[in-house]
């Protein structure tokens, strides 16, 4: 249940995409940044002018490239997508920028993992919207000014603590993404559903929203799974029974933490007294790279109350304790 889309199979990606909102009015939740977003679209559009760069931060799977695609639909622009880790010379970017027609939208997914070369050359770009470019090398090198159209830059990051603040200072419009409740997942699995073709009652869709770790993308993934568990174990309809059903099967507990989510709990309990314990030595005792500890599970755990982040390291709460049946002091408690 890898909340990150990179590791869908094709034809996953494009259900993905059919089940992408297209405009402000599909977008579920996050009321007040879309509020905003809807003024300041609304605004640029009124001055004909490109709106301003935008920061779109939080977790993987809350919606920042949906947003950001929405966003040039609302405007009426083209909209250019890369990442920070494509993106590694000064010339890949260059070549994106000068061809883009006034207002469009580039987004740069990850923009945490940019090169500082290719960042710094950002600046200019930003601010000014002009470029310096680099004409041959050697004796003969010299470097040329080149305008560019308006733009606007969206930047996606799941580590927004990672920016520098040279290029944070530089977006204009600066909006932190937040788990959603199980109320509006709810919502978006019964949307999903209806797209899919796949009748759900607002129940079954209630059992798989409260227990996809606040994100829409891996709700709708449990609902396509669901779905075939509705389709081979049932009849094909989605009802509390087949969804609880489907999650049991799928390892999603009953509080909806997945497997590494408890593998991490666990591992700070029995391996480190309950912590505090570095994120890195975690990392290690569960086989998960730290980076993804770090943006993916660990926020989700903060948020439902189960682990708390020290000057000394990481420390699980009573309610981990709880949750998985053990007692302090180290012992197994049943
Ligand atoms: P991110 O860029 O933050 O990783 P995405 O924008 O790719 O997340 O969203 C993942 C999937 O979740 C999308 O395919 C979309 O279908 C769904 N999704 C995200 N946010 C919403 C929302 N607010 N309403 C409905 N579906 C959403």
């Amino acid at each position: 249940l890898d909340p990150s889309s990179e590791n869908l199979s094709p034809v996953e990606r494009d259900i993905e995409k059919a089940l992408r909102p297209q405009e402000f009015e599909d977008f579920t939740g996050q009321d007040k940044i879309l509020e905003n977003l809807r003024i300041f679209v609304k605004a640029a559009k009124l001055r004909g002018e490109a709106l301003d760069h935008v920061l779109l931060h939080g977790p993987p799977g809350l919606g920042k490239t949906t947003l950001s695609h929405i966003i040039a639909n609302e405007m009426g622009v083209n909209i250019k997508v890369t990442s920070g880790p494509v993106l590694d010379k000064p010339g890949d970017l260059a070549g994106l920028l000068t061809n883009l027609d006034s207002g469009d939208i580039l987004f740069i997914d990850e923009i945490h993992r940019l090169s500082p070369l290719v960042e710094e050359y950002l600046y200019s770009a930003m601010e000014d919207f002009k470029i310096d470019i680099m004409l041959e090398s050697g004796p003969n090198a010299r470097s040329v000014q080149i305008g560019l159209n308006p733009f606007t830059l969206i930047g996606a990051t799941t580590r927004s603590g990672l920016l520098t603040a040279p290029l944070r200072a530089r977006f204009g419009i600066n909006s932190r993404l937040a788990y959603y409740d199980a109320k509006l997942l709810t919502t978006i699995v019964l949307r999903s559903s209806a797209i899919l073709n796949t009748p759900t009652t607002e129940e079954g869709a209630y059992e798989i929203a409260r227990r996809s770790r606040g994100t829409p993308r891996i709700a709708n993934a449990l609902l396509r799974r669901t779905r075939d568990f509705a389709q081979i174990k049932g009849n094909g309809k989605i009802d509390t029974e087949i969804a609880r059903y489907a999650l049991s099967a799928l390892n999603v507990d009953e509080h909806g933490l997945d497997e590494m989510d408890n593998k991490i709990l666990l591992a700070i309990i029995d391996k480190f007294k309950g912590g505090p314990v570095g994120l890195k030595t975690i990392a290690t005792a569960v086989g998960e790279d730290d980076g993804t500890i770090e943006e993916v599970y660990e926020p989700f755990l903060i948020q439902e109350g189960y682990l708390m982040r020290t000057a000394r390291g990481r420390e699980v709460t009573d309610a981990a304790y709880k949750h998985l049946n053990r007692t302090r002091l180290g012992q197994t408690g049943k």
